[in-house]
């Protein structure tokens, strides 16, 4: 390591949107800053931490911008941090950074040193609003083709549906951009039954939350945008007393209001196949 090394540069999740759901570790990154990065919004959820602070907001479609200010400032010795809303290495900025670093002919030895701050992402902070849907295998996919070509984007739609995974969808739908997760229901419903469960959240853990639980022919009667995330269950998903839950299997192997293992099943090894008679739970 090289001691004369100044310069740093945190990269901060600062979670769905409400100061609870900010880790102290990403708020120490923050209040140790000389200088914050972020889209304005997220700069205004941390308002308050930021008064001795030199503030550096930037719009939208300015993320290559932003990411280029965090590295030259922290570059001079500055301790810089770069706030993403949810996790900052999910659909964020910190990826972001890593490409430019990367054509600068940035080396680890070099100023700024990087630190990441996890944060809570979206899909996280939506579940937990609507019960347990990501009790079992998920995946995450952004419907935005602003930066990636749709048939891609498709492809992961048709193989995620197949494969039986619970889809999040992030960025489902803007003003101009709503065609996409029609097309997203049209594959899905090839591979899973209308009454597959499907949540809306909108806002989650800020002022507007907002929430509809639904199933897959009727979602698409709800609005839909820019900050909803879209959960779509797979087809062992259900709705329980207005909750939606994904179990994880333990009813092939366990009785489990009496505790007890089922016949032909052995805690600790794989599951007998023959014992739970194709139905998986
Ligand atoms: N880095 C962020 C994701 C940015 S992509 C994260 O980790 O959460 C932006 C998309 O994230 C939005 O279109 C929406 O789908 C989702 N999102 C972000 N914050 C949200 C919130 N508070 N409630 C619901 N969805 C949210």
């Amino acid at each position: 390591m090289n001691d004369t090394k100044k310069g740093k540069l945190n990269i901060v999740g600062i979670g769905p949107g409400n100061e609870e759901y900010i880790t102290p570790a990403s708020l120490r990154a923050i209040q140790e800053a000389e200088i914050v990065i972020g889209y304005s919004t997220y700069i205004k959820l941390v308002q308050h931490l930021l008064s001795d602070k030199q503030i550096i907001r930037t719009g939208m479609t300015e993320e290559i911008r932003r990411a280029q200010l965090a590295i030259e400032e922290s570059k001079k010795g500055k301790i810089v941090s770069i706030i993403s809303s949810g996790d900052a290495g999910v659909y964020g900025m910190a990826s972001l950074i890593f490409q430019v670093l990367e054509e600068m002919g940035w080396k680890k030895s070099d100023d700024p040193e990087i630190h990441i701050y996890p944060g809570i992402t979206a899909i996280n902070a939506c579940a937990s609003l609507i019960g347990a849907p990501l009790g079992h295998d998920f995946c995450s996919i952004s419907l935005s083709d602003l930066l990636t070509p749709w048939p891609i984007i498709r492809k992961r739609i048709e193989l995620a549906a197949q494969a039986d995974f619970v889809i999040g969808f992030y960025n489902p739908a803007s003003g101009r951009r709503q065609k996409q997760i029609v097309e997203a229901k049209e594959i899905i419903e090839q591979y899973r039954p209308g009454t597959t469960p499907v949540a809306l959240i909108k806002s989650a853990y800020r002022e507007r939350q907002h929430i509809i639980i639904s199933d897959l022919d009727h979602f698409l009667d709800y609005e839909i945008g820019m900050l909803t995330t879209v959960i779509v269950g797979s087809t062992n998903t259900r709705f329980f007393e207005g909750y939606i839950y994904t179990p994880r299997g333990y009813t092939n192997k366990y009785n489990i209001i009496e505790g007890t293992v089922k016949s032909g099943q052995k805690p600790g090894i794989s599951l007998n196949l023959d014992a739970i008679g194709g139905k998986n739970d």
